[in-house]
């Protein structure tokens, strides 16, 4: 299950002044739902610690704690997670991943498609670059996917790519 980090760039949670929890509460209080019992279970558990999972390693983790919630809870409070702002949804091409985005700062992703690690970074070019354009166009920018997609180092020491000869 994947938690790296990039070693260059070690990103500190942010301080907020309300929890998780009580941000979801108010997002769903607005929308006439309830904070129930086991939504506050996945909220709680999922902002223990930060890290990138998909729904099928929460789902794992939460019964390996002895926690039982359904399938469809999961996948249910996760969306609503993400449409309250306090989760992001990163779409990998073999997956769906999720992580904080309430109290984290904003970076972007490496994904290797061998091992599916996952490596945070934060490089203020790229974000400079994305203002530029979003100004050169008129654009108010909400936010931004960047992934870039490969095979991280240890993948490729580990395997050698096949050679052109052998796909003659
Ligand atoms: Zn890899
Ligand atoms: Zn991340």
């Amino acid at each position: 299950m994947g938690e790296h980090l990039s070693k260059t760039a070690p990103l500190e949670p942010l301080s907020v002044s309300d929890s998780p929890e009580r941000k979801f509460g108010e997002f769903l209080e607005i929308r006439g739902e309830k904070l129930t019992e086991p939504r506050r279970v996945l909220v709680r558990h999922i902002f223990d610690a930060h890290k990138h999972f998909d729904a099928d390693e929460l789902a794992a983790e939460l019964q390996a704690a002895g926690r039982r919630v359904s399938r469809a809870t999961i996948y249910r409070t996760l969306r609503l997670l993400v449409d309250a702002g306090l989760l992001r949804e990163l779409r990998l091409t073999n997956r769906t991943a999720y992580e904080h985005d309430y109290g984290y700062p904003s970076h972007d992703h490496l994904h290797c498609s061998r091992c599916n690690k996952i490596v945070e970074f934060r490089d203020d070019s790229i974000r400079r670059i994305c203002d530029q354009i979003s100004r050169d166009n008129g654009f108010r920018a909400t936010g931004r996917r960047l992934v870039i997609e490969g095979v991280c180092a240890e993948c490729s020491k580990a395997r050698p790519p096949k050679r052109m000869l052998d796909l003659i």
